[in-house]
Order: C-alpha cells, then structure tokens, then sequence
C-alpha cells in the first residue's frame, strides 16, 4: 500500500470548518465543526513522520503525535485513540482548547518548512469525540482492588487526572471540591464557545461510574480540614487551582459596575447551565445593551470580550498595556474575538475608572503607551507617553490573573511551605509537599498556567503517589509476617 503520509506538499493545512462569525455569536456553541473522517484522515496525512518528532517535545505530556497521526490517516481509529488515552486523560479537552500555536503545532517541522502546521489538536479531539461516538471510553476496571485510598482536594483537570491514573492502579479514590460540579475551570471558568459542558460532564461520568467517589460542595479549610484528610486517606493532593483575582489598582476601581472577569464567566456558564444565577437576572453579570470594556490580554480576557458579545453589548473594547505580538492570550483567539467584532486597543493602561456625579460608571481614562527596554525575563516594559483618552462604559471587567489563595491559613497548616507568590512548593522529583504524604498539582503549584500542565502534574502527582503506597503496604506486609 503507498504511504498515507507526507502528503504536505499536495494537501494544504484545513481546520475544520469555523462557523460564521455573526451567527456564533448568537450562542455558546463551539465554533469549530467536527472534521468528516475523510479529511482527518487527510489532515493526519500531511505528517511527514520526521525522525526526531518536535510535535512531541513541544507537548507537555509529550503525546505520541506521529504514531496516531499515522494511525487516523491509515483509518485505524480504535488505535489510534488507545494510543492517544495512554499519555492523556482527556485529549478531547486539550485537542480544544490548548494553545497549539505555543506547544505541538509551533514546532511542527512542516510548518518550519513553509507549509501549515498538522492540525495536531483538531485531530486530537477528532479521535476521541469518535471514541465516545463508538462506545470506545468505558469506565475503568483496575485488574485489582487495593485498600489504601487517596483523597484528592480539586476536581479540575489536575485533580481528575490524578484520580483516573489512581483509580486505573485499584486505590479507592474520593475527590473533594467546594464547587456542586466537577471539572474545575473547564466547568465554570471556559466559557462553552470553546469547550462545550456535556464534554466535561461525561468525563465526571465515566470516573464516578470508574468507582471514584466525588464529595461536591465540600471546601476543604470550612467543612473538613486538610488533617482530617490525613486522618481518612492514606495519601492526599492538593489541586485547588489559583482564584485570588489580581485587583486593579486605580482611581475609581471600587465604582459600583466593574467586575471580576471570573465571577462574570461563573455567571454565563451557570445560565448556560440552567441554574438559578440571580446575578445575571438582575442584569450585575449580564453585558446585555451595555458598553463593556474589558482589562487584560490573557486567556480569561478573551473569553470575557467573547462572552459579552454574545449577552448581546452594545460594544466591546478590550484594553492590554503591551501590543497585540506581546500579549499572553493565544494569538488564534484574539482573531476569533476581531471576526466577532470585538475591538482592541493595544498599548493602552487603565488610568481611572470614572463615574457621575450620582456614583454612575461612565468611562475608563486610559494612558497611551509604548514598549521600552526590556525587562530582567527580555520581555519589553510598557511605559507612558503622557497621552491620555477615555471609552465610554456601563461595565467593566479586570482580567488581570490570579493568585493563589493563602492556603496555609485555610487549611490551619503552618507547615504547608509556599513560594513567595503563594503557590505549593513541591519537590518536582515527586511532587510532594512540605507534609510527608501530601502531593500537591496544577495551578496551585505552578501559578495560572495551562490545563495540559495540570494534567501532566496531576499525572506525575498520582504516580509518585502510588509509588509511596506500594511500598508503605510492601513494609506492612513485611511486618505483618515478621509477627507471625
Ligand atoms: C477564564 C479562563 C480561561 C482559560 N482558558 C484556557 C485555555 O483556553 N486553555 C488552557 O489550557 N487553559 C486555560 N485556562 C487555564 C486552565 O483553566 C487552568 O490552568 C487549569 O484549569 C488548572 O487546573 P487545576 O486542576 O490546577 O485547577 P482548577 O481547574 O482551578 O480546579 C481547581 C478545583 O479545586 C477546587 N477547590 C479550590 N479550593 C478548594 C477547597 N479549599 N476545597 C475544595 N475544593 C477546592 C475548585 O472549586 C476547583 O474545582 C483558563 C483559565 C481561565 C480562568
Ligand atoms: S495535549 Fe495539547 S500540546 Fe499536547 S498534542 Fe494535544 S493539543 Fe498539542
């Protein structure tokens, strides 16, 4: 049979098929159609195989791209999806919303070359949305119970893939999260354009139908406390994400109108959801016929601009101090948000938030700026002109980023070490905390990053976690016979 792959030179890079911009904007649907089998196929063909595979090196899990690539243009789809599951707890999640163009696809080889980049994450997510299609996700059947049992605080993507990767080796698992639903900020945080709910809430499903326990509206630090965990499992995880939101520090921010960016996409995605969000109804959350300028130019302040499009505002801004090559947010996204009619204005900071005389929000004034030298990282500073203009708003959002909550104090444990910007210090040769037995993973160890960091550390957290079982269980056994 001629070889399926290498097909670079003859098939040109498609995505599949973006919806409108003006019709999705009228809903929370993803944007993005599936791909027919035939064009993944296609699509997975342009591969060229190369002998040292980029792709993999520039993804944190590193995936075994060219394998199932190769796989899905030979039409070997259970394959395919067996291989791409071993490395991923959910690469239908991270074929959606990883930032490829900074992971697998920036360094693909063919992209080097002249050519598109392989549509790695879209034919990720093809693999796996075909899975589920087929029947091929079953919950999962340890080969063996054991006794000992892992408490894991946080059900977002961290937590969840330390509970699978548990479950799969037959510990007894319980999840705990204040939230009523699991998946973290792939529930609450992303918005449905980009992630709808259903795929987040099958996976809840397959795991509890796995056997894994999930306590919801439990916060660890209020109901119980982290010692009792001690107390109940044999080892626990700490993966509770970062939510401190960083404030915006001007004239004026406390005016009764400006809003964090998370309680904002919390509000959205529970209307989506069809829960009571009195909020939203008495029009707080709700960007509805208003001017709505939004701070920041990361991930969460593209999902805010691209939410309030489409609650239906009068108009959009969005305001970042660096220009648009510099900013954090993924370049793929700020595209979709332009199409959708969101404006940007680059290298503006916010100077005050203005009101009326009645205490009424009325203008953000903001300061021109300009990129100096760089900073100690190479990253160019922003500096002032002296330039100044205002934009007329009814609603402002700061998505300024996030920090971790002061944890220590939470959990009334003073011996839980944290770095100088509050997140876990771990040691990365086993992920454990400063308390023996407590692993911690994710955001609350690296900082605000990304969900496939928090699936590799949820990973590596749960296999250090094993390790130190086995053996406290080996040493039982050990001691057991020895008293015999
Ligand atoms: C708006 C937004 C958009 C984003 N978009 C993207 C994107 O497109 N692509 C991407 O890769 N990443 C994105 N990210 C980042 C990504 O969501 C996070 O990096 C990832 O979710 C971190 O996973 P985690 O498991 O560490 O924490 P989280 O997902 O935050 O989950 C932590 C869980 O712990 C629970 N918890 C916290 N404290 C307690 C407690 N005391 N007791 C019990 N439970 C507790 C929380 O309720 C939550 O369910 C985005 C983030 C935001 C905010
Ligand atoms: S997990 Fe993310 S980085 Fe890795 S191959 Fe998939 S899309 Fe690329």
């Amino acid at each position: 049979m001629a070889s399926r792959m290498l097909k670079f030179t003859e098939i040109d890079r498609a995505m599949p098929e973006k919806r409108d911009a003006k019709a999705r904007a009228g809903d929370f649907h993803e944007i993005y159609a599936d791909y027919a089998q035939e064009v993944a196929e296609d699509q997975a063909g342009r591969c060229s195989q190369c002998g040292v595979p980029f792709c993999q090196q520039g993804c944190p899990l590193s995936n075994n791209i060219p394998d199932w690539l190769k796989l899905v243009a030979e039409d070997r789809m259970e394959e395919a999806y067996q291989v791409s599951q071993a490395t991923n707890n959910m690469p239908e999640i991270c074929g959606r919303i990883c930032p490829q163009d900074r992971l697998c696809e920036g360094i693909c080889t063919i992209e080097q070359s002249g050519h598109g980049t392989v549509t790695i994450g879209s034919v990720e997510r093809y693999i796996t949305d075909n899975a589920w299609e087929q029947g091929w996700v079953t919950p999962i059947k340890p080969p063996r119970e054991r006794d000992q049992s892992a408490g894991i605080i946080g059900a977002g993507p961290g937590g969840l893939a330390a509970a699978e990767q548990l479950r799969r080796k037959g510990y007894q698992v319980t999840v705990y999260d204040r939230y009523d639903r699991g998946g973290g900020l792939l529930m609450y945080g992303i918005p449905g354009f980009k992630l709808e709910k259903d795929i987040v809430e099958r996976r809840i499903k397959r795991l509890e139908d796995s056997g894994i326990t999930f306590r919801f509206n439990t916060s660890i630090g209020e109901k119980l406390s982290l010692s009792d965990l001690r107390d109940k499992h044999d080892t626990v995880l700490i993966a509770t994400g970062v939510y401190k939101a960083r404030d915006l520090m001007v004239p004026g921010a406390g005016c009764t109108g400006v809003h964090a960016a998370l309680d904002f996409l919390t509000t959205s995605n529970r209307k989506g959801l069809g829960d009571a969000v009195p909020t939203f109804d008495d029009g707080t959350h709700n960007a509805e016929g208003k001017r709505v300028v939004v701070i920041g130019g990361g991930d969460t302040a593209m999902d805010c601009v691209r939410t309030a499009i489409r609650q239906g505002a009068k108009s959009v801004t969005c305001l970042y101090r660096r220009d648009r090559t510099n900013m954090p947010g993924s370049q793929r996204e700020v595209a979709n948000a332009e199409e959708e009619g969101v404006v940007f204005e680059w290298l503006a900071a916010p100077e005050a938030i203005l009101d009326t005389k009645a205490g009424k929000l009325k203008a953000v004034r903001a300061a021109r700026m300009k990129l100096g030298a760089p900073d100690p990282s190479g990253r160019q500073s922003p500096e002032k002109t002296g330039e100044t203009f205002d934009i007329k708003a009814d609603m402002v959002i700061k998505a300024l980023g996030f920090d971790p909550e002061e944890l220590p104090v939470l959990f009334g444990e003073a011996a839980l070490t944290v770095n100088r910007w509050g997140a876990i210090r771990v040691d990365f040769t086993s992920m454990e905390t400063s308390i023996p037995g407590v692993y911690a993973a994710g955001d609350i160890v690296r900082g605000a990053s990304l969900v496939v960091w928090a699936i590799k550390d949820g990973r590596d957290a749960a296999e250090y976690m094993h390790k130190k079982m086995k053996a406290a269980a080996r040493e039982q056994a050990t001691a057991a016979v020895a008293a015999e």
